[in-house]
């Protein structure tokens, strides 16, 4: 059993010295006893593919939705990364892009890995590829960096929940945030308390976040907040490695972001019934869809 208890957990980990992501392939290994760590890490090297492909493609060629509504938003601020005006540094101006990429290759109904879903599937892999990409991490680091971003998740989803239509967007965007933040970590040798402190601060800063398609479409706000959390895991992630911790432990966190979710109205569920799908523009665009429809 994957301990849920943090506290517990850290504990577990600084005795037996080891890191997140190894207690996860160590999970994933007592699920199944015929199963390989090879093909664990195989298997997680098929969706490093599937990531890499989704995250980029969206930044080498326009990308439009099937509902017309976005696009093409990745190659735009590629282009303005390439004109040397960004004011962001490289790490966080191409993973903005990479998240951008990601969630409009989504929008496209192509493929790219559902970490934790699908709307909020551009945060985990660019911020573990960008940073990847600035220091040069092989494949096997971002492999096992993966795998802390998994660990994370299942501490979330088994305590809390990972699902916009139960606890808002801070459950998907915020969770991937978490995952991604703990995963840099590792990536660059931090310890798994570090790790506990970035996901922790990730999740704190989005607590509260609403679900409200536009539309009821993974697409708008759902593309700029895939940026947005890619941006918070990668500065909670530096906050963490100078050795800021967060106030609230990471558990306590969880457990408050589910408490914030169950309090949420049914309307900023998923329902596309509230914020910002019933502004005036929201409900424009919902209709601009269903006549194209
Ligand atoms: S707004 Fe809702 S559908 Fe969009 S990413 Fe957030 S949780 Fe997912």
């Amino acid at each position: 059993m994957f301990e849920l208890n943090v506290e517990k957990l850290l504990i577990e980990l600084e005795t037996d010295q080891i890191s997140i992501s190894q207690y996860t392939k160590n999970h994933e290994l007592s699920l199944n006893k015929d199963i390989t760590l090879d093909e664990i890490r195989k298997g997680m090297f098929k969706s490093l593919e599937v990531m890499r492909d989704s995250t980029s493609k969206g930044m080498n060629e326009p990308i439009n939705s099937v509902s017309g509504l976005t696009g093409s938003d990745s190659y735009k601020y590629t282009e303005y990364i390439k004109s040397g005006k960004s004011i962001c540094g490289d790490v966080v101006s191409f993973a903005m892009a990479m998240a951008l990429s990601c969630s409009e290759v989504n929008a496209s109904m192509n493929r790219i890995v559902a970490c934790p879903t699908a709307g909020s599937c551009g945060i985990v892999p660019a911020a573990i590829l960008s940073t990847a990409k600035k220091y040069n991490k092989t494949d096997d680091e971002i492999i096992d960096a993966l795998f802390t971003a998994g660990g994370i998740g299942l501490i979330i989803g088994a305590k809390a929940s990972l699902s916009g239509a139960e606890g808002g967007c801070q459950a998907e965007c915020g969770s991937a945030a978490a995952m991604g933040a703990a995963a840099i970590v590792e990536l660059m040798g931090g310890t798994p308390k570090m790790a506990f402190h970035a996901a922790a601060i990730a999740l704190k800063n989005i607590l509260g976040l609403v679900c409200d398609p536009v539309a009821g479409l993974v697409e708008i706000p759902c593309i700029k907040r895939n940026a947005s959390g890619t941006v918070n895991a990668i500065t909670c992630a530096d906050l963490a490695l100078s050795g800021v911790e967060s106030y609230i432990p990471f558990g306590e966190v969880v457990d408050a972001m589910y408490d914030i979710g169950k309090n949420m109205s049914v309307e900023l569920r998923e329902t596309a019934l509230g914020g910002l799908a019933v502004t005036p523009t929201g409900i424009a665009l919902k209709k601009k869809v269903l006549n194209k429809n």
